[in-house]
């Protein structure tokens, strides 16, 4: 095997989330894999503080510390939406823009002030994308890195009660329907069934061909 191939990924996986909404999109994507997901919430263990300034730093500081708590391997992802008009933001910051209390309605609501005092009302000013960085990391130390995104435009009033998070004002590109309003198939499900559309699901397919065994 050369230096640079992939590891493979079988067996067992610590999947270092404590987010529900996450946790359930990445048990549907592991499922046809046959690798049995277990959540860092569910062994009761620690979240290790974000300290990274990028996604992909902070997915690896997620992995590592779940990997080197558990001897398994462990994913994390980290994600977050990206306003062009916003400089960026939320970003990295994306779920602290909700608060302790993860009232996304006003997370959204603040986006959209912050948008109109930029005088960002037509669609083309309200770009936006999602980020998703993937992380496998093994308990040796080895890690596999993935990041993908998807783009589109922010809409107001948010649409939709599925999904999570900002979901119900993100339209992604060449859709009518926001992520609030797709069924979960719909936002990330993987070909030949779906079309792979979410951030998450894009990173996902990457990992998935490095890193998974087709059944
Ligand atoms: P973290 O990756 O746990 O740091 O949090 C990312 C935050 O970004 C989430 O809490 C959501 O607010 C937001 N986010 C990430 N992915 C999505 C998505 O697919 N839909 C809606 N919001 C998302």
């Amino acid at each position: 095997m050369s230096p640079h191939a992939h590891r493979l990924l079988t067996g067992r996986l610590v999947v270092a989330t404590h987010n529900a909404g996450k946790l359930r999109e990445m048990r549907d994507l592991l499922a046809p894999f046959g690798v049995d997901a277990v959540s860092a919430g569910e062994l009761g263990l620690a979240e290790p503080p974000e300290t990274g300034t990028t996604f992909r730093e902070n997915a690896h500081i997620k992995a590592a510390a779940a990997a080197a708590a558990t001897g398994l391997p462990a994913f994390a992802d980290d994600s977050g939406l990206v306003v062009d008009a916003l400089d960026g933001a939320p970003g990295i910051h994306s779920a602290r823009w909700a608060g302790p209390d993860k009232d996304f309605a006003r997370a959204m609501a603040d986006i959209h002030e912050k948008l109109l005092e930029r005088g960002a009302t037509a669609p083309d000013a309200r770009r936006a994308h999602f980020v998703s960085a993937l992380c496998v990391a093994w308990p040796d130390g080895h890690r596999e890195d993935f990041e993908a995104r998807v783009d589109g435009i922010l809409v107001w009033p948010p649409r939709g009660q599925l999904g999570f998070g900002y979901d119900p004002m993100f339209l992604p590109d060449g859709h009518s329907r926001t992520f609030g309003e797709m069924p979960a198939e719909e936002k990330h499900g993987l070909p030949p069934r779906g079309r792979g559309l979410s951030h998450r699901a894009r990173a996902f397919l990457q990992l998935a061909e490095a890193c998974l065994e087709q059944r």
